[in-house]
């Protein structure tokens, strides 16, 4: 039997993610979904969403896990994505929001969690050479440090059900989408 693509990618800032989703949207045809981009349209669109929000996104921290469940729960039962597929990109954040996706994905099952792995040195100097302006030392430590303490603990999650496959984020884009593509393949 023929199944959609359902993907959720990991990766630290700094380790390729938003280039890497790009690829794998071309390549498998996915609808990409990005709670930070819903969260922003909604702060654009100035909603109740997006009023509730945007204190707390200015802020760094965690949207609750209800609201953030609830938009990607409404997301994924629109016809598109379930034709299409997906690539979910920055959710889910926390263990209870991975708990909640496979729930709400019952037997569409994921096709795989890929964990776009680059060491810690390497994206950091990745970061310090973008020279953003929110690229202090200090506000990439912070931002690393947040994904040690609640990213870290969902990828977890997924290993221990055996879901994860780690991927050298190490190398040319082309070298590391070609990894990704063999990594979803073989897990399909
Ligand atoms: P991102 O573009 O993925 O870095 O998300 C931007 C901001 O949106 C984050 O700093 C959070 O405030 C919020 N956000 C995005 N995704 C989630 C999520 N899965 N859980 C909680 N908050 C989120």
């Amino acid at each position: 039997m023929t199944d959609v693509t359902r993907l959720v990618i990991f990766g630290r800032q700094g380790a390729g993610k938003g280039t890497q989703c790009d690829r794998i949207i071309d390549h498998f045809g996915v609808i990409h979904l990005s709670t930070g981009d819903m969260f922003r349209v909604a702060v654009a669109a100035e909603t109740e969403l997006g009023k509730q929000v945007e204190p707390i996104m200015q802020s760094g921290g965690l949207v609750p896990d209800e609201m953030t469940i609830g938009i990607v729960r409404e997301r994924l039962s629109q016809p598109d994505v379930e034709s299409k597929g997906f690539v979910l990109d920055g959710f889910p954040r926390t263990p209870g929001q991975a708990e909640a996706l496979v729930e709400m994905l019952g037997d569409a099952r994921l096709t795989a969690v890929i964990n776009l792995d680059v060491p810690l040195d390497e994206v950091t100097a990745r970061m310090k050479a973008r020279g953003r302006e929110d690229d202090t030392d200090e506000g990439i430590a912070k931002r690393l440090a947040l994904y040690d303490s609640e990213t870290v603990p969902t990828i977890n999650w997924f290993a221990e059900r055996g879901m994860v496959v780690n991927v050298d984020g190490l190398g040319t884009e082309d070298e590391v989408a070609e990894r990704i593509f063999a990594a979803i393949e073989s897990s399909d």
